[in-house]
């Protein structure tokens, strides 16, 4: 019989996997770096203060994998947050019903959603994500639906951020032309993950766990899960992350499978971070994800600095949003910097604050100044043959 999501990160709890990192010293992390294939005892070892003299080493074997995989581009994408309402409560985030904020609640109508779109393709994008908050009495899966289908008609590739569905409601997004579904589970760890997810749908870990399985088994081809980092420590976070995509490899192969490293910088006032995870730690994070999982995609957001997000594009990553707005409308309506107080973006809420803000040609440059092939459209649906 199949195992399930939850069975399989049952085997490993945070005791076997401080196991793992415990065994870590120069020997062990130079004979992780020397393998062809490595397990998850070379990924603890690697993620380990021990192998943090080994970064440079560690950086040209990434660099030689990804090329291997991926070639030398860099896919772009761009994020449209089509509603900030939600009636969930993690404390971490700018979009919870009780952060205490008071800006604008914004849900798209059909007519806004074009208008971001229309937007967003005049910039050159050809893959887009639709992202919400969790308020499915009025952004209903019917409204997610009609938004993938309205941004079909611009883009070639359309993803959702969204809350997890069921699997029938997956299938309705997949036949609205859906290709790929971006879900975190924030935190593996079952504690905090309680701690922090106070209200809503998403205060359930076991289905929140179990959605990309879901989305799978409904047609969806791309799945990108993620742990939001700064919420527990570090290395425990990554090694689930590093053993659920393992098991979406094995049990989901019809899909493929992405990786993205979004780390808590700004947070609202009632929720500090714990575990901050520094410059030098996500580094170290993304050369051994990428040693451990050489054929997975990785995401860069705007929410790194724009000189840390160039430094890192030899690194690992393989697709960098550009240009990006975190708040509904943010392209065509609300737009930052705008004078006419009917349309202040201030008055907008945003999810989180951005650290990019360079236009999207800018972004661009550096990739091309990097040595690496901008691309916008990185699929192309003649080829699916499911
Ligand atoms: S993380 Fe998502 S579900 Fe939670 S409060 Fe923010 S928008 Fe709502």
């Amino acid at each position: 019989m199949t195992m399930t999501i939850n069975e399989y990160m049952n085997q490993w709890p945070e005791e076997r996997l401080r196991e793992l990192l415990a065994v870590a010293s120069t020997e062990t992390v130079e004979t992780a770096l020397n393998k062809q294939d490595r397990d998850i005892g070379d990924l603890a070892v690697l993620l380990s203060p021990a192998a943090k003299p080994y970064l440079e080493a560690m950086a040209q074997e990434a660099q030689r994998l990804t090329r291997w995989h991926f070639g030398r581009t860099m896919s772009l994408y761009a994020p449209i947050y089509i509603s900030n309402l939600c009636a969930a409560d993690c404390v971490y985030c700018g979009f919870a019903a009780r952060s205490g904020s008071r800006e604008k609640r914004i849900t798209l109508d059909k007519a806004g959603i074009r208008s971001e779109c229309e937007a967003l393709a005049k910039m050159g994008f050809s893959n887009v994500l639709l992202l919400t908050g969790e308020a499915p009495k009025v952004v209903t899966p019917d409204y997610i639906a009609e938004a993938v289908s309205i941004a079909r008609d611009f883009f070639t590739s359309v993803s959702v951020e969204v809350y997890a569905v069921d699997e029938n409601e997956y299938r309705q997004f997949v036949e609205a032309g859906l290709e790929g579904v971006t879900l975190y589970m924030e935190t593996y760890h079952r504690p905090t993950f309680k701690e922090v997810h106070l209200l809503g749908g998403k205060a359930n870990y076991d289905y929140r766990l179990e959605a990309m399985d879901r989305a799978s088994a409904a047609g969806v081809r791309k799945i990108n899960i993620g742990a939001l980092l700064g919420l527990y420590e570090w290395p425990l976070e990554v090694l689930w992350t590093a053993l659920h995509a393992r098991y979406l490899q094995k049990h989901c192969w019809r899909s493929s499978i992405g990786l993205s490293f979004p780390r808590l910088l700004h947070t609202p006032e009632r929720y500090h971070v714990h575990y901050p995870v520094n410059d030098a730690d996500l580094v170290q994070i993304m050369l051994a994800l990428r040693l451990f999982l050489p054929e997975v995609g990785f995401n860069l957001s705007t929410r790194e600095r724009p000189e840390f997000r160039d430094k890192l594009i030899p690194l690992g990553p393989t697709h960098m949003s550009a240009g990006s707005s975190t708040q509904p409308g943010g392209y065509a309506t609300y737009m930052r910097g705008q004078a006419d107080e009917r349309t202040n973006y201030r008055e907008v809420l945003e999810q989180f604050e951005i650290e990019d803000f360079r236009p999207v040609a800018e972004v661009v440059q550096s990739i091309r100044d990097a040595g690496y092939d901008p691309v916008w459209k990185d699929y192309d649906r003649a080829f699916d043959c499911r």
